[in-house]
């Protein structure tokens, strides 16, 4: 049996809905930012706090675990920013707690989301494993000390990890079912599609006078059962063996600058967007782009969805 924490969030939900087609699945999540509906019904569902001792030991004292997928973080650039204690309490302390009971149950085999948000502000322009971790804000800050403690738990205490750091998830499951959805939403192709379907007023430009081609940040977008994938390739080569501590980038190594991604919602839903050319968000680098050769080389994974597809997608799911 494989624990998904956080498997009700936006892509713990889409992971869990491939990987019930091969393993069983317990879902841990405090429903916080999460949505039971999403999480797929074949999976068994625990409400319960990954903090907390006693919802864990739970867990792991009723169902032989073999492998443990944490997706349960606060991710929000901004907010991490405004309240840092947030995000070191939850994302690292509280995973900390994780790990210790996983060890005392001898569960050894560990996936962890990280996130493009430790590299900084990168020197390269397509960025790889090897690149600097040197993350400008506290939601990066707390997902590379989790990754520093993993090294350490692995030399210590022989747990087996891989990090997958994510650069930008988007879309939504090809059914429609589940897709992106947060309250309040901060994303940017969802806050498009709201704006097209008329949800809000207009859809702000964070910055324009960044150091690219049109002056607005690039990031690579990848879909989110494109990143479910990677974590069952993953999982693969935890439990026969072939991997015991890894790191990879997960994205399409393409890059779109935020004119282009409205541009895009635009042409995919033949809609005209209301935008508006404002200030720059605190945190943002101008640009993250992945090199995810190194996944591809070793487990055989890369990106099927472009940005074309992670938006038909989404707008599938906001159509709903
Ligand atoms: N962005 C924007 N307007 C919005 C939301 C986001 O211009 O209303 C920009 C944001 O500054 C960043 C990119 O879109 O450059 C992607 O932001 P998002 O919050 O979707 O993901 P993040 O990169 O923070 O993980």
């Amino acid at each position: 049996m494989i624990l998904v924490v956080g498997g009700a969030g936006y892509i713990g939900s889409h992971l869990v809905k491939e990987l019930v087609e091969k393993e069983e699945v317990v879902v841990l999540d405090n429903l916080a930012t999460g949505h039971e509906e999403a999480v797929d019904s074949r999976a068994v569902f625990v409400k319960g706090d990954l903090g907390n001792v006693e919802d864990l030991e739970s867990i792991f004292s009723k169902y032989p675990i073999k492998a443990v997928m944490h997706f349960a973080a606060f991710s929000l650039v901004g907010e991490s920013v405004q309240d840092p204690y947030k995000y070191y309490e939850n994302n690292v302390a509280n995973t900390l707690t994780l790990l210790n009971v996983m060890l005392k149950h001898n569960v050894k085999n560990f996936i962890f989301s990280s996130t493009a948000a430790t590299y900084g502000i990168p020197k390269e322009e397509i960025i790889v494993e090897k690149s600097e971790t040197s993350p400008i804000n506290p939601y990066g800050r707390s997902k590379l000390m989790v990754e520093q403690i993993l090294a350490d738990f692995h030399a210590a205490y022989g747990l087996n990890y891989v990090v997958l750091r994510y650069f930008n998830a988007a879309g939504a499951h090809v059914s429609g079912e589940i897709g992106e959805n947060h309250d309040p939403e901060t994303h940017l192709i969802p806050i498009i599609l709201q704006q097209l379907l008329g949800e809000r007023e207009s859809i702000s430009v964070f910055g324009t006078d960044y150091p690219t081609e049109d002056g607005t940040c690039i990031r690579d977008y990848i879909h989110v059962t494109d990143l479910a994938n990677a974590h069952i390739a993953a999982l693969d080569a935890l439990l026969n063996g072939t991997k015991k501590a890894e790191t990879y980038n997960l994205g399409n190594g393409v890059g779109y600058s935020v004119k282009q991604v409205i541009e895009m919602c635009e042409k995919v839903t033949g809609e005209k967007a209301n935008v508006i050319l404002g200030d720059r968000r605190a945190g943002d680098p101008a640009r993250l782009v992945a090199s995810s050769d190194k996944i591809f080389s070793e487990l055989g994974w890369k990106a099927e969805r472009g940005l074309e597809t992670i938006i038909e997608s989404a707008w599938k799911w906001h159509n709903k």
